[in-house]
């Protein structure tokens, strides 16, 4: 299983190469996130073999948890959404939250940075597409909430956007999400607001991760793919 599970990366990985090449990116420029949620430390460990480092998790004390288990320090992002009663679990321990999209859990973040003098990069997660049963701020929410944060909080830096698409069948339907979260951060950029640089955009999972490098991700969430399908508990 664990030969499987390594195949798979490299499969991935080369599939977002060779993406690049057709569009004109650096293979560099995009960071695979292998997202491990649900699966077990020893199927992390099989990618730690052939060097992974960047991992997703998004239940907070699952992070964690793995964070003290791994054998090698690895770089664990925080990709799911964060109640602010979590901060605390990964706090020093996520490399990036990719999911900030609120005052309050801002608020959060930076009065537990503050407690432990530490700075706390994170991403602002839009829902582009206004799904009801998403989190993330809307389009027009987004320059007022970076603004007030990068105002107000100096432990935080915003590094730039994240969403998460909506399921669809075909992936060229997402297109347009990419595309406009791409325009988004590009005019958020040249606003050079104080303390923010737009140097990330996350986005593009199993179902769509391709295109989304064609409209210019910068780090994408592949978790299926890679892992194969999630079991829950009762399922
Ligand atoms: C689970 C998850 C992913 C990965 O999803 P797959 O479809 O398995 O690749 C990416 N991003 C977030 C926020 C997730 O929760």
């Amino acid at each position: 299983m664990g030969e499987v599970i390594q195949d798979n990366y490299r499969a991935v990985r080369e599939k977002i190469n060779e993406t690049c090449k057709k569009v004109g990116r650096k293979p560099e420029e995009v960071t695979l996130i292998a997202v491990s949620k649900t699966k077990p430390l020893s199927d992390i460990e099989k990618l730690i073999d052939i060097d992974v480092i960047e991992f997703g998790e998004n239940k907070p004390q699952e992070l964690r948890e793995k964070f003290d288990e791994v054998s090698t320090p690895v770089r664990f992002h925080q990709i799911g959404h964060l109640q602010t009663n979590k901060v605390k679990y990964i706090i020093n321990k996520a490399v990036l939250i990719h999911s900030v999209d609120s005052i309050k859990l801002a608020s959060v973040i930076e009065k537990e940075a503050e407690k432990r003098d530490i700075h706390v990069n994170v991403l602002i997660e839009v829902n582009y597409a206004g799904e009801d049963t998403k989190f993330g701020v809307s389009k027009e929410e987004v320059v007022p909430l970076i603004k007030e944060i990068a105002e107000k909080y100096r432990h935080i830096h915003i590094r730039g956007l994240m969403t998460i698409a909506p399921f669809v069948d075909d992936p060229e339907e997402n297109r347009p999400i990419f595309k406009g979260m791409h325009e988004l951060l590009l005019d958020i950029k040249s606003q050079n607001i104080d303390n923010v640089d737009m140097s990330i955009l996350s986005m593009g999972m199993t179902n769509d991760y391709i295109v989304a490098v064609e409209e210019g991700a910068t780090m994408v969430r592949v978790g299926t793919a890679i892992f194969g399908e999630r079991q829950y508990k009762g399922e």
